[in-house]
């Protein structure tokens, strides 16, 4: 008979007589042992039986059931008539579906499933949809976009990486979401964020008359391409773009950010000469400003050339060691001379001296080519000669950026602009997995606009965000708060769902 289950006994039973059918002597020479080695094995095969023929299930272990079904759902009143077609209703089995809402509140229990009773008309077959399917439908969808805000909240702001927002998620809910999905939410969000900040130059906010600029992480990823940041005095993040191609990006971005309610009028950036031809191709006519901590460090970079630079006239023989001597000494002695000088540059530069900077540096000037204060040493004519060109270059620029800062409270320094950077900064780490300058610049996009809405809890813009200090109308925005603006807004589940 094939196919026929045989019980354990059987087996063994033909075994043991196949195994004393064993000519054991003969067996034992030709494998060169003693008989008697060969029997006691034998014996222990024999009690081994029972164990090696028992009959097992074929295929691997059946793993222990990670999903519990512990709630099977309050028996429902059968459905008075079809809604359809008004026929009789009946039962059409039952299943199990995941409990969401259960997810969505208590993740953290584990994975719960719920049992749910299928209606069918029994004339027009049209599936009736219970209570308790309803719920779950709706707890589904706060669910997911519970999770989509998480994502955002993950990637925007605390900046983790895809498979770290995975662990939280699968921390926070005991269910796993994709990468994938991760990634596409994430490129999504990006792409909206971006198109909020292109929008955000065509509505109506409080003035804003400087274009602070500048330029970042010059090497995202082993391409060479920066980052180029456009903020307004209020320190709102106007745009971010991936440069790739310096002289035709960054004058384009320029030329996008102004917009019908942001015309500035002043642009304030780094002592880089590059920015003031980005604006020229850009067609804007600003007045192009320079951030006054770069113009200090300026100053003391030629003061520091003017030291390093000292010459000795010292008789010729002189040992190269005398000679290092000697010059050493010779700078030593001139930081010392020049150090009253570069504290009133810094003077110059502090609070209250406004309106006569300019003039104290020009004195600084005159003090350098006075012979009867210092000697006229090569470098220190020299000195002189770089102050009073940086002074003709700058001096209109300075004298209007420190006449605004009294009148009207506008910025002399582009920090408002670095701090930005710096809170930019650590997201480069994750951009540098986009391959396409395109998604790594929405990506910022997406950092730049949480950083617009982020209300500061310290410092000295406490309690406002960015885009309300700009006075941005947030009813032409088109939304209150970043995950309104990206499409994320909050799950609108109802009250009774959740506690019927
Ligand atoms: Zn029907």
């Amino acid at each position: 008979m094939a196919n026929r289950i045989r019980p354990v006994d059987e087996k063994v039973k033909s075994m043991t007589i196949a195994l004393e059918q064993i000519n054991v002597e003969k067996a034992a020479r030709e494998a060169g042992v003693p008989a008697s080695t060969l029997c006691y094995d034998l014996d222990k095969v024999k009690h081994a039986l029972p164990e090696v023929l028992q009959n097992r299930t074929p295929g691997p272990k059946p793993r222990e059931k990670l999903v519990e079904k512990t709630q099977a759902g309050s028996p429902e009143a059968r459905p008075a008539a079809c809604p359809e077609c008004d026929g009789v209703v009946t039962k059409n089995g039952t299943y199990w579906v995941l409990n969401w809402l259960l997810m969505l509140s208590m993740g953290w229990l584990g994975v719960q499933q719920v049992l749910i009773q299928r209606w069918r008309c029994k004339a027009c077959g049209h599936e009736l949809v219970s209570p308790e399917r309803a719920r779950q439908v709706e707890a589904r969808r706060a669910w997911w976009s519970q999770v989509n805000r998480l994502i955002g909240l993950s990637r925007f702001k605390l900046g983790l990486s895809v498979r770290k927002t995975q662990i939280l998620i699968r921390f926070v809910y005991a269910r796993q979401v994709s990468i994938g999905h991760i990634e596409r939410l994430t490129l999504r969000v990006g792409a909206r964020a971006e198109m909020a900040l292109t929008r955000l130059g065509e509505c109506r906010q409080a003035v804003a008359r400087f274009l602070l600029y500048d330029e970042t992480y010059p090497k995202l990823q082993k391409r060479a391409y920066s980052l180029g940041v456009a903020i307004c005095e209020h320190g709102l993040i106007r745009s971010v773009r991936c440069i790739t191609h310096k002289a035709k990006d960054a004058p384009a971005q320029l030329r996008a950010v102004v917009g019908v309610h942001f015309q500035p009028r002043y642009f304030l950036t780094d002592l880089d000469v590059s920015f003031n031809k980005y604006m020229t191709q850009a067609g804007l006519k600003l007045t192009h400003l320079r951030d006054a901590v770069h113009l200090i460090r300026q100053i003391v970079r030629l003061f520091d050339e003017a030291v390093r630079d000292v010459t000795l006239d010292v008789p010729k023989g002189l040992s190269i060691q005398e000679r290092k001597k000697q010059r050493k000494l010779k700078r030593r002695l001139l930081r010392k001379r020049l150090r009253p000088l570069l504290e009133l540059v810094f003077k110059a530069f502090s609070p209250g001296y406004e309106s006569i900077c300019v003039l104290v540096l020009e004195g600084v000037v005159a003090q350098l080519q006075d012979p009867t204060y210092i000697i006229q040493t090569a470098s220190v004519q020299a000195l002189a000669r770089r102050l009073q060109r940086f002074i003709k270059k700058h001096g209109d620029a300075i004298n209007l950026l420190l006449q605004l800062a009294v009148e009207q409270g506008t910025p002399t320094t582009t920090n408002l602009l670095e701090s930005k950077n710096s809170i930019l900064k650590p997201f480069s780490r994750t951009a540098k997995f986009f391959s396409v300058p395109s998604r790594c610049q929405s990506f910022f996009a997406g950092v730049a606009l949480m950083e617009n809405f982020d209300v500061k809890t310290r410092g000295s813009h406490q309690g406002t965000s960015a885009i309300r200090r700009a006075g941005i109308d947030l009813d032409e925005f088109g939304a209150a708060d970043f995950f309104s603006v990206v499409g994320l807004s909050a799950p609108q589940i109802s009250l009774p769902c959740i506690t019927e």
